[in-house]
């Protein structure tokens, strides 16, 4: 697909206004809906018709990783999880270390936010409908010893009876991620996929597109590491007593609909 093209189905989604910083050159013109049973959906399922991030995206990608690394750096990593799009502009512009975020990087990022993933496979729903939405310190619980924040209420509450069913070996791996957050999950894994798009939202939702923005959880078991995020997690005496619990499901269950592959750590409150 031509860089054109991908910026016309970048713009399919666009709901909200943006913030004044970032240009909105693309025109509404040539602008196709693509439903899942187009026979476009159709053929990009096919994994030898992958689709790869437009060669002039490809030259920001090394660059704005590397400035989400630096930001993160910056805040910590707990922040990190919640930051926003406005203060990563504003530190980026602030410490010369990092440096202003590019014309090429802020539409690589207002385009991989606002663009349908269906056009490469993913079929998940739009979670966050604008760039610059806010998540709100006040409305977070941060997990002690896990760099993770979760939403009080109902999440928290299902966190916590898990510790209790299940016991002390289960970890939170991943809890709130802001926009910013995913982003940078998404390019780092895009990155290490050589711009493989349709590879890359297997195994990691677009910005827009990830349930932990509204309340989704990672959990691991002490000590597993890495393999917390692979389908070994499946074989573990954890995973057996999360699925006897009755307020909790998988959200990325085997073949599931989104075109997600099978994650048996991710959890959804019911
Ligand atoms: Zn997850």
């Amino acid at each position: 697909m031509n860089r054109r093209n991908f910026l016309n189905q970048a713009k399919l989604l666009t709901i909200t206004t943006l913030s004044s910083s970032i240009a909105a050159p693309i025109l509404m013109a040539d602008v196709k809906i693509i439903t899942p049973n187009d026979s476009i959906g159709q053929t990009l399922n096919d994994e030898h018709s992958d689709i790869f991030l437009p060669g002039e995206y490809q030259k920001a990608l090394k660059s704005l990783r590397y400035k989400l690394k630096m930001v993160q750096r910056h805040v910590g990593y707990g922040n990190f999880n919640i930051l926003s799009f406005d203060d990563m502009l504003f530190i980026g512009r602030n410490y010369s270390k990092i440096g202003k975020f590019t014309k090429l990087e802020l539409e690589f990022i207002e385009s991989i936010f606002y663009y349908d993933p269906r056009v490469h496979g993913f079929y998940g729903d739009r979670i966050t409908y604008s760039l610059t939405d806010k998540i709100y310190k006040k409305a977070l619980y941060k997990v002690p010893r896990t760099g993770h924040y979760l939403y009080k209420g109902k999440t928290l509450e299902a966190y916590n009876h898990m510790k209790k069913d299940i016991g002390d070996s289960i970890i939170l791996t991943s809890g709130v991620r802001s926009v910013v957050k995913q982003l940078k999950l998404f390019v780092d894994k895009l990155y290490s996929k050589k711009a493989n798009l349709s590879l890359t939202s297997r195994s990691i939702a677009p910005p827009a597109f990830t349930y932990h923005a509204i309340g989704d959880f990672d959990i691991g078991k002490k000590g597993f590491g890495y393999a917390n995020f692979t389908s070994r997690f499946a074989l573990t005496d954890e995973f057996r007593e999360m699925k006897k619990l009755k307020y909790i499901d998988m959200r990325y269950t085997v073949n599931n609909k989104d075109g997600v592959r099978y994650e048996p750590w991710h959890i959804k409150i019911i």
